[in-house]
């Protein structure tokens, strides 16, 4: 069997840390069950993190929305900052004690998978950005990963299912296998031109047999113009200095009149790469760095109680709020029995990041689509730093 669990399990709850099963059997015998408040807030991002994306929310909705509870929370896609409450809920603590850990599952793993693509994409700002990295992760998550790197900024996705969650074709050039299995490059560059659909750019791969300038070379003189590009995925270990190789295969490509062909690469790209490959790459295909994300840590804590400010040590109590100035973009955190928002000194006003999305099952905002939620992400990452 598949070590997954059923969606009918996660919303039955059994997707729960077994504590929360004991805490609700001792208040159901000891009939407590106060109104609480609980915000889902990260301290600290991974590494040297200084903003984050926040994305499933939208999927934690076909959760929350068999809850009683009432729940607030940034829209979709929002950049957030350490201590920003990004979503609170509110119910009766007997009503949702037992899926704290699904509700931190689905936002977790997802904001992390979003930033890392938000990052990579303002690395390699108008080049292209292709999710490679399913075949990293659970096979049941791919489409999860990929729905997220895309929103998070990746141009497209290489699974077909993820695909079409997104509502985009899938991308893709040509596996090892193909050339392995036809002896040549460009004998498998000639089949997936004679063989695919004109309207899929051809793309081929130029690392299996020889060294890259001579591949390159020869699948560019064969192809002529229909070549779009050819992608680099370098072994590590016969790699030595990534960016001459690409610049050498350019130069020999412009001096034979073939500079059209575009330079792909993947294999274990990572942050710091972009930057040195830029001048010389044209697309990306990142995998383990994207998909395997680190997560960002974020927590479930009760900040009121039956009305009043009640928190742990270490959490600031009470119902927030989050501003954002429209003009500025300046941040800040307000209790939210505090009505009037205030003007930034800039002369801007405060907007609230946190809205009603949710009472009692009744959804009070509309689901975007993954490209208006990317389109929005883009714009908001695109003046912050790294
Ligand atoms: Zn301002």
């Amino acid at each position: 069997m598949f070590l997954t669990a059923d969606p009918e399990e996660i919303l039955a709850g059994k997707i729960t840390d077994v504590y929360f099963e004991r805490t609700l059997k001792i208040m159901k015998a000891k009939n407590i069950n106060p109104v609480v408040k609980a915000e889902f807030i990260a301290k600290n991002l991974p590494k040297d993190w200084s903003w984050a994306v926040l994305t499933g929310i939208q999927e934690a909705m076909e959760l929350m929305a068999r809850l009683k509870i009432k729940v607030r929370a940034m829209k979709e896609g929002s950049v957030f900052y350490p201590y920003e409450p990004v979503m609170e809920i509110e119910g009766l603590y007997q009503d949702f004690c037992v899926y704290e850990t699904a509700l931190l599952g689905l936002i977790c793993q997802a904001s992390g998978v979003a930033t890392q693509a938000a990052r990579m994409k303002k690395l390699v700002g108008d080049r292209l950005l292709m999710s490679f990295g399913a075949r990293r992760m659970h096979p049941i998550l791919a489409p999860m990963i990929e729905r997220n790197a895309y929103v998070g900024g990746c141009d497209g996705v290489a699974v077909v299912k993820s695909g079409e969650v997104i509502g985009e074709d899938p991308m893709g050039t040509m596996p090892h296998s193909l050339i392995l299995c036809m002896g040549s490059t460009v004998e498998a560059i000639k089949a997936y031109d004679e063989i695919l659909d004109p309207k899929l750019k051809r793309v081929a791969l130029i690392d299996t047999f020889q060294d890259e300038k001579f591949e390159v070379l020869n699948v560019a003189q064969v192809m002529g113009d229909k070549l779009y590009a050819v992608r680099f995925d370098t072994p590590g270990s016969r790699r030595g200095n990534f960016f001459r190789i690409l610049e050498e295969a350019r130069w020999e490509l412009e001096l034979r009149g073939l500079g059209h062909v575009k330079f792909f690469v993947s294999g274990g790209i990572h942050e710091e790469d972009i930057p040195v490959l830029n001048p010389v790459v044209h697309g990306y295909g990142i995998g383990t760095s994207i998909s395997n994300a680190p997560v960002v840590d974020f927590a479930m804590d009760i900040i009121e109680i039956e009305g009043k400010p009640f928190a742990k040590r270490g959490k600031w109590s009470g119902s927030k709020r989050v501003l954002a100035c429209d003009r500025c973009g300046t941040r800040n955190i307000l209790p939210n029995t505090k009505v009037e928002a205030g003007i930034c000194p800039c002369g801007g006003a405060f907007i609230d990041l946190l809205v009603p999305i949710l009472d009692n099952g009744k959804a009070l905002i509309k689901t975007e689509t993954p490209a208006l939620i990317r389109y929005s992400v883009l714009k908001q990452v695109k003046d912050l730093v790294l």
